[in-house]
């Protein structure tokens, strides 16, 4: 772009904001390198300032009807549908996801949207009719006020709908703090609620980076927080949220492991390997990190992954002429990152098979590129196989047995999803039951839940108890309370100062 960067504000009660810190940070568009906006970031007075709009807000958004609530998130859903090339147009733009992927990202949060249209039969409580003689019980859930919610860069727009359409179902006042790397779907979505009729303050959106977090972690009248991100930062907001009296769901980083048994439709699989291991450049926290190849199939099937990466595309994912697979990294530092990892990988002795590092010949040299990459004969020591990379680099391991490689799996620290490829379903079936992962793909790669049940991975891939979105999301948002009445008639029990018993 030429000019002056777009300034990008906070939503803050219904209107955009610049907030008082001063402070800004650049958004570039990865395909080129340039900069394209300029991020407000707030500090503590300006997300004071949301969460007292958010606190403003809740009465009347609480007291809402069932009803109402529903029909504003159907509006939203239908604007959503209709304007969704819009929004994936930003998302390419500033994150660098090829267009049908940024799609397909819409398209995964919109499912949770239509999820939370049902809320009224989601939020309805328990009866228990004559539960001692004349008293019933019954049980209800209410909102727990202002909630938090703070997004990674990798879905700008889905991790939001992962949590936004549910808490304000359940009558909760949101603040959302996008990433900054590339905010600007955040305030897209917002202004789409606004549209949809969404009351100014119910939903909130400040920009900013840890500052901000560390505000929300610590303000008194935010109620919990939903964090998705890298395991460091979850483990921290965690912490710190949990010790300042708040509900935390925080959700983490992953090195997910497919496991190929020799039984397994090798072509199957290796589709399955290059379609969860490239696409979105890698940079999914579902993506396929590790590939385990149980002998003696591993030479047949790295070739016909090889195979496979020699036709994919990688460029600018706006380009609707050459439509590419693969578009750049997200920022110039993640990308000189996930080079260090390849070199490190070479360096440490594994097979480097397709070499990625370089631009694509006909894309722009400013922009943040590293082509789709392959090592084999990966060991349980080197660095490409300990650390999240979060980038186009597929590790091929090699074992000897089901068992040896169900073992590298569990020992892993992460444990957000993985997937097994066989023909074998005893084998399946066991693999199910024994994997320490909280998502299980059996010849699925990338088994992300569907909206009506909850996404979440086990180990350091989650911090607390609740996973997002379905029955899980709604009881996250809720508090329960329970009701026992009993309405007077003319028999009085009498003074009785034992424990309440049934009676
Ligand atoms: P990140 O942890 O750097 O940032 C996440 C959020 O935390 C951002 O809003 C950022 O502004 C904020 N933040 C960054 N550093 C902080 C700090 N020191 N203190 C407080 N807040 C801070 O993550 P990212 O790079 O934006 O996203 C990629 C990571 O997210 C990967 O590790 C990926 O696996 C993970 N992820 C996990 C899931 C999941 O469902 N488990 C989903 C998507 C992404």
């Amino acid at each position: 772009m030429n000019g002056t960067p777009t300034p990008i504000l906070h939503r803050i009660g219904g209107k955009p904001e610049r907030g008082t810190s001063g402070r800004t940070s650049p958004v570039t568009n990865p395909a080129t390198g340039r900069v394209t906006g300029e991020v407000v970031l707030a500090d503590a007075t300006d997300v004071d300032q949301a969460v007292r709009a958010a606190l403003g807000a809740f009465p009347a958004w609480r007291d809402a009807s069932l009803s109402r609530r529903s029909q504003i998130l159907f509006a939203f859903r239908e604007l959503l549908s209709a304007r969704r090339d819009e929004v994936a147009a930003i998302l390419t733009a500033e994150h660098g996801k090829v267009l049908s992927d940024a799609a397909g990202e819409v398209a995964r949060g919109l499912e949770v949207v239509e999820f939370a249209c049902g809320a009224p039969h989601l939020l309805k409580g328990g009866f228990s009719e004559s539960a001692s003689s004349q008293v019933d019980v019954y049980s209800i859930r209410q909102p727990l006020g202002v909630v938090g919610v703070i997004s990674p860069f990798n879905f700008p727009a889905m991790v939001p709908l992962w949590f936004v359409p549910i808490a304000l179902a359940a009558g909760n006042t949101v603040v959302l703090k996008p990433s900054e790397k590339d905010p600007s779907a955040a305030g897209w979505l917002a202004d789409l609620f606004a549209e949809a009729g969404l009351p100014d303050g119910v939903l909130n959106v400040v920009h900013g980076d840890k500052e901000a977090v560390d505000a929300l972690l610590t303000h008194p009248d935010v109620q919990s927080i939903s964090f998705v991100g890298s395991t460091p930062v979850a483990k921290y907001v965690y912490e710190t949220g949990t010790a300042h009296g708040k509900r935390v769901q925080a959700l983490g980083g992953a090195k997910n492991h497919m496991l190929v048994l020799p039984d397994a439709d090798l072509d199957l699989a290796a589709d399955a390997a290059v379609n969860a291991g490239f696409g979105s450049a890698g940079e999914r926290c579902m993506a396929i990190s590790a590939l385990v190849a149980v002998e003696p199939i591993g030479d047949e099937l790295v070739a016909k992954i090889v195979d496979r990466m020699g036709k994919l595309r990688t460029g600018d994912g706006a380009r609707t002429d050459v439509r590419p697979d693969m578009g750049p990294l997200v920022t110039g530092a993640h990308r000189d990152r996930v080079a260090a990892f390849v070199g490190a990988g070479v360096d440490e002795g594994a097979e480097l098979v397709v070499d990625g590092r370089g631009a694509p010949d006909d894309a722009e040299p400013g922009g943040f590129w590293l082509r789709p990459t392959l090592f084999d004969k990966v060991t349980p020591t080197m660095s490409i196989y300990t650390e999240e990379i979060f980038g186009p680099v597929l590790s091929v391991v090699r074992a000897d047995t089901y068992d040896e490689g169900l073992a590298l799996i569990n020992a892993n620290r992460y444990g957000n999803g993985t997937a097994i490829f066989t023909n074998d379903g005893g084998a399946a079936r066991r693999f199910q039951n024994e994997v320490t992962v909280g998502m299980v793909g059996i010849n699925v790669p990338i088994p992300v839940p569907m909206a009506y049940y909850s996404f979440g991975g086990w180990k350091s891939s989650l911090f607390g108890d609740a996973h997002a979105y379905g029955a899980e999301g709604f009881q996250f948002f809720t508090r329960g309370k329970v009701v026992t009445q009993r309405w007077l008639d003319p028999s009085h029990g009498g003074i009785n100062l034992g424990f309440p018993q049934n009676g």
